[in-house]
């Protein structure tokens, strides 16, 4: 390609495209709405935080984005990951809000379970799990059960599953929500490196202002309606 093939290049895809998308739970007479007329992208080099009180849809949104809900209106597409990527663990890894280790594998046994459901050999993801764990600091915590993990070394475990693969899009819900403020700055610090080290783009949903004023994009959420141009 020549240069001036790429100074004409079109812009790299957005990872993810929410338009007019609504998310409802329950049925009639008892009906809330979690997610409401969010239009929104997520460009590959993407530094969100999802800001917002508990309750204003946060969570409801990141699993939308992550393709592991349906909206009840609207469309979610991930064009630069192909119209068929949606949930693929290689392409999109997710830090949920609460505990998710599988109780029966070990750390780095939970963490090769989504790259072999990806169809990686057992030697690539043995080699990528090495790297994840002594990228989020744990490498010495490999063969410990989740029970024998405190809240921190659990959370970095789920982080080293969710960035193993080095998917285009990482998800956090919370991922400080029940750490100390040194515990909780350091899986900050942790998802950063592991989004430059993928290339990926990075969405985090806090509440918690200190953990937002780390990302140079804060999209906030109120009622679940979505304002990212704050
Ligand atoms: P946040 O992550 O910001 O705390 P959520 O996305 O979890 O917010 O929730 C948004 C709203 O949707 C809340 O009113 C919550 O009670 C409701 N909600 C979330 N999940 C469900 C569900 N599975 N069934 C019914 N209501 C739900
Ligand atoms: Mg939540």
């Amino acid at each position: 390609m020549t240069v001036e093939d790429r100074s004409e290049a079109a812009p790299a895809s957005d990872v993810v495209r929410c338009v007019n998308v609504d998310r409802r739970y329950g049925t009639a007479g008892a009906v809330v709405t979690a997610v409401r007329e969010v239009t929104c992208c997520v460009p590959p080099a993407a530094r969100i935080a999802l800001t917002g009180r508990s309750g204003s849809g946060k969570s409801t949104l990141l699993h939308l984005i992550a393709g592991l809900d349906t909206p009840s209106r609207g469309t979610v597409s991930w064009p630069a990951l192909g119209v068929d990527r949606r949930g693929r663990p290689n392409c999109v890894g997710v830090v949920f809000q609460g505990p998710s280790l599988l109780d029966d594998l070990n750390v780095t046994e939970n963490i090769l379970l989504p790259m072999l459901f990806a169809g990686k050999s057992t030697t690539d993801a043995n080699r990528r799990a090495r790297v994840a764990l002594s990228d989020v600091d744990i490498a010495d915590l490999a063969d410990r059960l989740p029970a024998e993990l405190s809240s921190g070394q659990a959370q970095r475990a789920a982080i080293a599953r969710a960035v193993a693969m080095q998917p285009a899009l990482i998800l956090a819900d919370e991922p400080t929500g029940r750490l100390d403020r040194h515990t909780g700055e350091r899986v900050i610090a942790a998802l950063l490196a592991a989004a430059d080290i993928a290339g990926a783009a990075l969405v985090i949903a806090t509440h918690d202002d200190a953990v937002a004023a780390r990302l140079p994009t804060q999209w906030s959420m109120r009622d679940g309606r979505l304002d990212p141009t704050r």
